[in-house]
């Protein structure tokens, strides 16, 4: 199996008619492979917000278009079933940032070949961890929410930090770094059972399902008594007004993404209309790509699974099964659907 994009759209609602599942895909054996060559078993991929950008066609994205025809492609974990290649043999685990959306994959490793690097064994703890951590507590977004707390945030024990999109991949990390850095913790999300997920299990210590509450600035308001000091925004447009009408002198915003944008027709854009708070409490946004920022992904590693082995820190994941999913996965993570780390078990 193989999900491949039909054709870019630059805007609006992706369908699953922008993709094509080729089912007829052959797998490969030891007697095909070409010397530097591996076969490998996909076994889990990440749905990520970022692949929207992808699908655009638009080199202004931050990350390179996928190509028309060919298969999508991001972060996974497979495993090696053949190899050719002197340092990699049966049943090593590959994880990469660009696994393509095949169930069953022949790659070049060699030095000279366009996926040397990008896709590596794990090794030492990391050959250890269950598949799907390479997708979920150990991935990309739980990285991104370690990064960007701790070194654009820069918190100090007792501010108030608003997340939004808070039981997402990225806002459930950002609110258990943040706790236990002694930040008070105010979440939003989008549905009730996200909500209760927010208050009983990440013990957060206000959250509000932002689509029923009459006006984002006053429940902001009401749960941040003290205003905002720190608000990491994964969903800009209007909520960023509201925490900008909330914050407080020096506040800082940590700028990670703004799904509430990326679907949107550009003459449907929302237009900030509160950007001079920015000047007037003297705030500072700054914003960050952690694909940019891997250098630090050991300590994290680190850190995380000490949280792991104590017992203090919980990832909930939403994985669904099988690789034909996928299109419907992407479509349900830019609507709200997945409750949880968005994956797919291939
Ligand atoms: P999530 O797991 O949080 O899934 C996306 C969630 O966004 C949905 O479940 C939905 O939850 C929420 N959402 C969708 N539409 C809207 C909307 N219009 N307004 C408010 N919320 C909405 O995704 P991630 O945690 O992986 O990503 C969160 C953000 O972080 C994204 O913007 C992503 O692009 C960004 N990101 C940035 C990175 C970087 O390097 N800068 C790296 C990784 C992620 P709900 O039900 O609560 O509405």
């Amino acid at each position: 199996v193989k999900v491949l994009l039909k054709q870019y759209k630059a805007e609006g609602r992706i369908t699953e008619d922008d993709f094509a599942i080729n089912q007829s895909a052959p797998v490969p054996q030891e007697a095909d492979l070409k010397p530097d060559e591996v076969a490998y078993e996909t076994k889990f991929l990440s749905v990520d917000p970022y692949m929207r950008g992808r699908i655009t066609g638009s080199r202004d994205s931050y990350v390179e278009p996928f190509e028309e025809n060919e298969p999508l492609d991001g972060y996974g974990s497979a495993v090696v079933t053949a190899s050719k290649h002197s340092q990699y043999k049966p049943g090593d685990i590959l994880v990469s940032a660009h696994l393509p959306w095949v169930k069953y994959g022949v790659v070049n490793l060699g030095s000279g070949s366009s996926y040397h690097g990008k896709i590596t064994k794990a090794e030492g703890e990391l050959a250890k961890v269950p598949l799907e951590w390479h997708v979920g507590v150990l991935g990309m977004p739980s990285y991104t929410a370690w990064y960007g707390l701790e070194v654009i945030g820069k918190p100090k024990r007792g501010e108030t930090l608003v997340v939004s999109a808070g039981s997402g991949a990225v806002g459930q990390a950002v609110i258990q770094f943040a706790k236990s850095m002694g930040l008070r913790v105010v979440a939003s999300a989008g549905s009730e059972e996200k909500v209760k997920y927010l208050k009983e299990t990440l013990k957060v210590d206000e959250a509000f399902n932002y689509k029923t509450v009459d006006s984002l600035a006053n429940a902001l308001k009401k749960a941040c008594p003290n205003g905002i000091d720190l608000y990491f925004d994964n969903v800009q447009g209007e909520f960023l007004d509201a925490v900008l009408l909330n914050i407080n002198v020096y506040g800082r915003i940590i700028a990670c993404g703004g799904i509430s944008q990326y679907e949107s027709h550009r003459h449907e854009q929302y237009g900030n209309k509160a950007l001079m708070m920015i000047v007037a409490r003297q705030v500072r946004m700054e914003g960050f790509i952690i694909l940019h920022h891997y250098d630090r992904y050991n300590e994290f590693v680190k850190d995380v699974m000490e949280r792991i082995n104590k017992g203090q820190f919980h990832y909930k994941m939403d994985i669904a099964h099988g690789l034909d999913k996928g299109p419907q996965i992407l479509i349900g993570v830019l609507n709200g659907k997945n409750f949880g780390k968005a994956a797919l078990e291939v």
